[in-house]
């Protein structure tokens, strides 16, 4: 099963299929993988033990970063993932960015953001609209309405703790309401990046 893959010149990490959101965009509608990966359905979800002789065998050659992102959101298993980016940062030079959904403390409300840092270089959070509403709509949290201001509550608490944090939409939400997230995003003080909606998982815009 495929819990490291390539994609335009970075290694990313699929250690979860689990996610607690239906976003309309979701790369997991249009195929199996992304780019000529294997599948990132998993037969099982991986132990740190498996993880780690996954990462150790990959060849890594040439790639200078690491991103949890795969075919779940990785913050389901934020212990795994923790431990994970420790072995990296002890074993490699990498550099590690987590893409989430930014919704841990509904998904795993013990987890300490503190445990991030030193860790953790990058985070990037999917604002995806720009109210609690048409987040509803967009990105379909299981845990309803208040999902919005826990994600903008958790990128505004590891805006201290990792060094970058920043948001994406996807242009799948009316221009005006990308101009009311590139707002919110500047209030927050939080750099805001505009993704191109694709359907046949080959690249990322
Ligand atoms: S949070 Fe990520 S994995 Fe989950 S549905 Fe949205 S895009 Fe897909």
């Amino acid at each position: 099963m495929t819990i490291f893959y390539k994609f335009e010149g970075k290694l990313y990490a699929n250690i979860t299929n689990k996610c607690p959101c239906a976003c309309v965009f979701c790369l997991r509608k249009n195929g199996d993988s992304v780019a000529d990966n294997d599948s990132l359905w998993l037969e099982r979800e991986p132990d740190i033990d498996e993880i780690i002789k996954a990462f150790d065998e990959f060849d890594k050659t040439g790639l200078s970063e690491l991103v949890f992102c795969g075919y779940g959101e990785p913050m389901e298993r934020c212990d795994v993932l923790l431990e994970v980016a420790k072995y990296v940062k002890q074993t490699t030079d990498m550099t590690i960015r987590i893409n989430t959904n930014g919704l841990v403390d509904f998904i795993n409300p013990a987890f300490d953001p503190y445990k991030m840092r030193y860790l953790i270089d990058s985070i990037s959070i999917s604002l995806n609209a720009p109210d609690p509403e048409s987040y509803l709509e967009v990105t379909k949290p299981k845990f309803g309405l208040p999902s919005f201001n826990s994600m903008i509550n958790f990128a505004q608490t590891v805006k201290s703790i990792v060094p970058t944090v920043m948001f994406t939409v996807v242009d799948v939400i009316s221009p005006e309401q990308i101009e009311l997230c590139k707002e919110l995003a500047e209030g927050l003080d939080i750099p805001l990046r505009i993704r191109h909606f694709v359907t046949d998982n080959k690249s990322y815009t």
